[in-house]
């Protein structure tokens, strides 16, 4: 006997039962033990920031690991499971600052590191349980308790490996650079950390005055955004070739194109702007003492754009990544007007301590005062905000430490050839970034990060530390003491210097995240270390977090390169990228051999997903209302290269895709446990019977496709080739063998118990809980879906699933016609004509049933009528007055078709476009084509006809009532007709059969009655 299942689908209690099953059998474990011997697959997970609960975006990435690791597993690959957690950098810090209402580095600071790192790794071992809680939720199957945390001294110790190799091969530099510079944060953001993070932001528009010394009673006229930056003005650049003019008393270009009706007013005098090199002017803010020591001029600059303002552009070589690159063309001073809080040194006199934001407005009042203010208006533009805390950026010159990518870009771009990426064009992208990719800004003025391993010394040297040992050594002490590799402990330990042995401290900054994520195919296989370490990973902030062992150099050779990775996109330029970066360095190739990457997640009216436009969606919440295999399916049925619009509504298709799968189920066992059906686990195909044969074969090509799909890693393919594989099995294979079910048919059931194991291994990787439910109610006592093989492909009769599928079409251009001529489907019809599928001929009586015709012949579709009419708005111009002849002759079809929907009349060639061509069956038939196969329906009515109608209308009646008053399958019963209907009584063996009617008689009632035959 099978287990029947239970009345109803709920995904949320199948779900919950099924994940303590899984607890209590311990299935993953039982799964790895069974694959320890198998092939390897090494998968790396990119490690999820800790400090949030699972949400819909991070749940899709995660159950597109967990399919395709299921997948492998489920051939026997032996495969590590190890999840992984950042736990460093600004979006933990920020969010601890937000919980103790902190605001300012200062704030931190006052508060004490040390506290800090212990809340920040509270964020940490908190929110690294609401993910594990989640992906659990979810399906996943990973090692928990062998999870890496990003904070590990392990980990930090082999960046500092990475910077000692860059520091060797003389990449590693400290910058005066002009960066943007989030004032709240106080840190620089780099270039991959800006990428999308603009917003819309109005900012005042300003045309300045600066008086000129040598031109008494001239200026020249700048143009201005950021009125903050005009006290550290030093130059004004023009575009050498354009021409600038001069009325009242004021320089601005001639042929601006915004505002390009001064063209045209008449100008005092025109020079070129290279003729204007030199031109000295006085300063705007000259009173405060920056400016004042400043020779202010003008220089030429071929980049100066005449699109917008005057044409004459404002230097401020501390504001401003061109202008930074200005001063070094001209030799200008650089003025850095704001500390890292965005806030105006003591030496700007009454701007000092005001922020960038509040110097706008006295700025902007003294300009006025002064009379150096020309217009004043506010424009909207496009601006760089900090993608952790929102505040709008600023440019800031400061002295940050690179790494200089000029000789590790060409290896990296060859690294990269050889990466296979899915979609393609992602490897493109990765190019593209790579070509344009600047230095590497690897320094962060915070708190809870790596911290960088230099110490500077006053002799010019720089000590780069690349190890714990290192350090020990060059530090004299043997670090018992030092808690963790990080702020503040670490900044209390001063080393000597290796030049001239003076006592050195290390630099306070901390290191980029990304360098973090990208070490992590080293620190986490074990690379060089030449004796594995048990539970050696969880060190430092991830002491007592991990069981997770440090490997030794044999083992990162076994698992590194990763053969298959999967992040979204915008991992390009972020983890993709620095693991690429730092393996380069250090081996020469990639740490991956294949990447999945996926676009993005937005809303279901495609906005993105905001907290502040409320429509977030917690995982949660999406396990509540849908379920995790429907979430699994949602993002599994997306096309990688398109964004996913996801939303609770999708789901409910989903929902009823997966309903179908279980009614197929529980029709199987609902009739199997009738005749105490035991299948074998090993039974040859079945080959008897046509439908047999062929839904055999239809599973064996269903195993092929989603095998392909799973290969290529696209989970897309794979549910499309289920659907497609769903809807043969239940609307064809289960529906159209029926009766033979309700006989007990042995051969029947062996089959679809055949298929539908079959098939739920193959969707088992996407949907584990509901895959795994059914297979044990199918199967037994047998353990899991997961502990079973995959299928292995068995010889089948292809041909016959192509012949079935030309009589689907067939049947389905049959039902159309039914429609499209309001023919209802119980009307039997006269005869049917089919051309273009001669291999359905063994399959005719078949599609007959299904319509409802009584023949259908394999033959030439005649019965197809053409009408041809002049398109007259187009053929009348060119015709003239002989379209009417033309028209006529269309009208008496006096016409000849051409290829490509051409027609000729007389010797006048038309073009599909210049005629209106309608297609229809002669009087009384209706004619249909879809892909080579035509058909046509006969659909002329005669008595017999009608009345067999009848007949069927009353079979119908009859089973509806047997339903509704509660009767068996396999009742038997008295059945009286109405007088009106004495006629059907022609057909009374025939209602009788379908009826299970032991007596069939007509009474004077009006209505129909049936009863029970006791027995
Ligand atoms: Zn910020
Ligand atoms: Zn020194």
């Amino acid at each position: 006997m099978f287990r029947p299942l239970d009345g109803q689908l709920d995904h949320t209690i199948l779900e919950t039962q099924m994940l303590d099953t899984w607890e209590r059998e311990g299935t993953f474990a039982l799964l790895r033990e069974k694959n320890s011997g198998g092939p390897r697959f090494s998968f790396i997970d990119g490690p999820v920031t800790a400090n949030k609960s699972l949400g819909v975006h991070t749940a899709w990435g995660r159950s597109l690991k967990d399919v395709y690791q299921r997948y492998k597993a489920m051939r026997g690959y032996h495969q590590r499971y190890q999840n992984g957690f950042d736990c460093q950098g600004l979006w933990i810090e920020v969010g601890v600052e937000r919980e103790l209402g902190l605001n300012s580095k200062r704030e931190i600071e006052e508060y004490g590191l040390a506290e800090f790192a212990d809340r920040c790794r509270a964020t940490v071992v908190k929110s690294a349980r609401q993910l594990i809680e989640g992906s659990v939720r979810l399906g996943m199957w990973m090692d928990w308790e062998n999870s890496y945390y990003t904070s590990s001294d392990v980990n930090i110790e082999y960046i500092w490996r990475f910077l000692a190799v860059v520091h060797e091969r003389g990449w590693l530099y400290k910058g005066l650079r002009a960066t943007e510079w989030c004032p709240r944060c106080g840190t620089s953001i780099s270039a991959h950390e800006l990428v999308g993070s603009y917003i819309d932001k109005e900012d005042p528009s300003l045309w300045v005055r600066f008086p000129l010394l040598d031109r008494p009673g001239e200026s020249i006229v700048v143009w201005t955004t950021t009125p903050w930056t005009l006290p550290a003005n030093v130059a004004a650049a023009v575009n050498p070739a354009a021409r600038y003019g001069l009325r009242d008393g004021e320089w601005v270009a001639v042929n601006r194109t915004v505002n390009g009706a001064d063209a045209d007013v008449a100008f005092d005098a025109v020079v070129t702007g290279a003729e204007m090199a030199g031109w000295r002017y006085r300063g705007p803010f000259d009173d405060l003492e920056p400016g004042a020591g400043v020779e202010h001029r003008v220089v030429t600059w071929d980049e100066v754009s005449l699109d917008e303002g005057t044409g004459i552009v404002h230097i401020a070589p501390g504001c401003g990544t061109e202008d930074f690159a200005q001063s070094k063309v001209h030799d200008l001073p650089v003025l850095v007007p704001v500390d890292e809080a965005g806030a105006f040194y003591p030496e700007y006199g009454w701007l000092a301590g005001l922020t960038t934001t509040a110097a706008a407005r006295p700025v902007v009042e003294t300009l006025r005062e002064r009379g150096l203010l020309v217009r004043a208006a506010s424009i909207k533009h496009r601006y760089p905000e900090c993608w952790r805390c929102h505040t709008p950026l600023i440019f800031r010159v400061t002295d940050d430490w690179f790494i200089s990518v000029a000789q590790v870009r060409e290896p990296m771009r060859a690294a990269n050839r050889e990466v296979e990426w899915v979609p393609e064009y992602l490897g493109k992208r990765m190019d593209d970034w790579l070509v344009n990719m600047s230095d590497w800004n690897i320094s962060r003025r915070r708190y809870y990060g790596m911290p960088l391993p230099f110490y500077p010394c006053g002799c010019g040297h720089l000590n780069v530390i690349g190890s714990r040992r290192e350090l020990a050594e060059r530090s004299g002490s043997s670090l018992e003491g030092l808690r963790e590799l990080r702020r503040p402990w670490i900044d209390e330990v001063r080393i000597s210097c290796e030049k001239c042995g003076a006592h050195v401290e290390r630099i306070p900054e901390v290191g980029d995240v990304w360098l973090d994520a990208g070490i992590v195919p080293f620190s986490t296989l074990g690379w060089q270390n030449p004796v594995a370490v048990r539970h050696g990973f969880g060190t430092g902030a991830a002491a007592g977090l991990t069981g997770a062992d440090l490997p030794d150099h044999e083992y990162w050779q076994d698992w590194c390169p990763a053969d298959w990775i999967s992040e979204m996109r915008e991992q390009i330029r972020l983890w993709f990228y620095s693991m690429l970066f730092m393996s380069v360095t250090l081996t020469g190739v990639s740490p991956y051999r294949k990447v999945l990457g996926y676009e993005r997640m937005l809303d279901i009216r495609g906005r993105e997903m905001h907290g502040s436009f409320g429509n977030m969606i917690q995982a949660e919440d999406a396990f509540d209302q849908m379920g995790a295999d429907v979430m699994r399916w949602i993002y599994c049925a997306q096309p990688p290269s398109q964004d996913l619009l996801f939303g609770f509504e999708p789901g409910h298709e989903v929902k009823r895709k997966l309903l179908t799968l279980w009614n197929s189920v529980s029709f199987f066992i609902q009739y199997a446990n009738l005749t105490d059906f035991v299948p074998s686990s090993d039974a040859a195909w079945p080959l008897s019977q046509d439908l047999d044969r062929w839904i055999a074969a239809r599973t064996e090509q269903f195993a092929a496709e989603a095998t392909e799909g799973y290969e290529q890693y696209l989970t897309a393919n794979v549910l499309r080739a289920f659907e497609a594989y769903l809807d043969d099995l239940s609307n064809w294979y289960i529906r159209r063998t029926r009766p033979r079910f309700w006989n007990g048919d042995t051969q029947a059931l062996q089959t679809l118990w055949s298929c539908l194991t079959m098939s739920l291994r193959l969707v088992a990787p996407i949907l584990p809980f509901i895959t795994d439910y059914l297979w044990r109610a199918l199967t037994g006592p047998a353990p899991s879906v997961f502990l079973a093989d995959w299928p292995a492909p068995r010889p089948a009769d292809m041909a016959l699933v192509t012949d079935m599928a030309q009589v689907r079409k067939i049947v389905s251009l049959g039902h159309q016609g039914r429609v499209a001529s309001r023919m209802k489907v119980r009307q039997p019809l006269r005869s049917m004509i089919v051309q273009g599928a001669d291999g359905v001929a063994p399959y005719l009586d078949m599609i007959a049933d299904e319509l409802r015709v009584k023949s259908v012949t394999i033959g030439a579709v005649n019965a197809e009528e053409i009408t041809v009419r002049p398109n007259l708005r187009v053929l009348g111009p060119r015709l003239g007055p002989a379209i009417t002849t033309i028209r006529s002759m269309l009208q008496a079809g006096e016409f000849t078709q051409l290829p490509g929907g051409r027609f000729r009349v007389g010797d006048i060639e038309l073009e599909p476009g210049e005629v209106l061509v309608d297609r229809h069956g002669r009087e009384g038939w209706y004619v249909a084509s879809s892909d080579g196969v035509t058909i046509a329906l006969d659909l002329t009515l005669d008595d017999e006809l009608r009345l067999q109608a009848r007949v069927y209308d009353t079979i119908h009646r009859v089973n509806g009532l047997r339903k509704q008053t509660g009767l068996d399958i396999s009742d038997r019963i008295i059945l009286s007709l109405p007088h009106a209907d004495a006629d059907l009584l022609a057909h009374r063996d025939w209602i009788m059969a379908e009826t299970l009617a032991v007596s069939l008689t007509v009474s004077d009632d009006e209505e129909l009655r049936l009863a029970r035959v006791e027995v």
